[in-house]
């Protein structure tokens, strides 16, 4: 594993995010991602740990890029909350914790609102998240079809999730994700359509 670090600028504040990846390809995946949750135009990455990065944001996207998070329990937010829901500032803006992963994730959010399966108010866990709309993955089940023969065939992340029409991220995230439910067997309750 290769630690990077990805600056993102506004006019005045400067975020910067420790990022944990398996080569350069899956760091600067997985800054884009940050980038378009916080619809941030630009960013910088550098290769090694930054210690000026805000710490809480890295684990945080960390445990999103890995798909970490424990899907039988909360994972209870302990930051700001609005209106009874999760949020953080960021450049002098407020962001709501939730939409935030949405759009880290990805998922088509035309018409979604994400409902906790929890109903624990706090709770931000995208294992949780129910979406209204019921066809949410970005990745069908013919899809994965696909991506095994591509990976089994040697083809590179960055060319399937062009073929797929998907990020980059996408793919890497949906990889982590196969990997932890084949060594995890607890997750059993875990659908295929609650992470893309
Ligand atoms: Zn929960």
């Amino acid at each position: 594993m290769y630690y990077y670090n990805a600056q993102y600028n506004d006019s005045k504040t400067k975020l910067i995010i420790n990022i944990k990846a398996l080569d350069s390809n899956h760091a600067q995946a997985q800054a884009v991602d940050i980038a378009r949750a916080f619809d941030c135009k630009q960013f910088h990455l550098e290769y090694g740990l930054n210690f000026q990065a805000n710490k809480f944001l890295s684990e945080l996207f960390e445990s999103l890029a890995f798909s970490s998070f424990n899907a039988k329990h909360c994972s209870e937010w302990d930051g700001g909350m609005t209106n009874k829901n999760p949020c953080i500032y960021i450049f002098k803006k407020r962001f709501y914790v939730r939409p935030l992963f949405v759009k880290y994730l990805d998922i088509d959010r035309s018409d979604v609102i994400v409902k906790m399966s929890c109903d624990n108010h706090r709770c931000v866990n995208p294992y949780h998240f129910n979406y209204r709309k019921e066809k949410n993955s970005k990745l069908g089940p013919g899809d994965l079809q696909l991506l095994f023969g591509y990976l089994s065939s040697g083809v590179g992340v960055a060319d399937i999730a062009k073929s797929l029409k998907v990020h980059r991220g996408t793919i890497y995230r949906k990889l982590a994700q196969l990997k932890q439910k084949a060594t995890d067997t607890s997750n059993e309750t875990l659908k295929d359509s609650d992470l893309t």
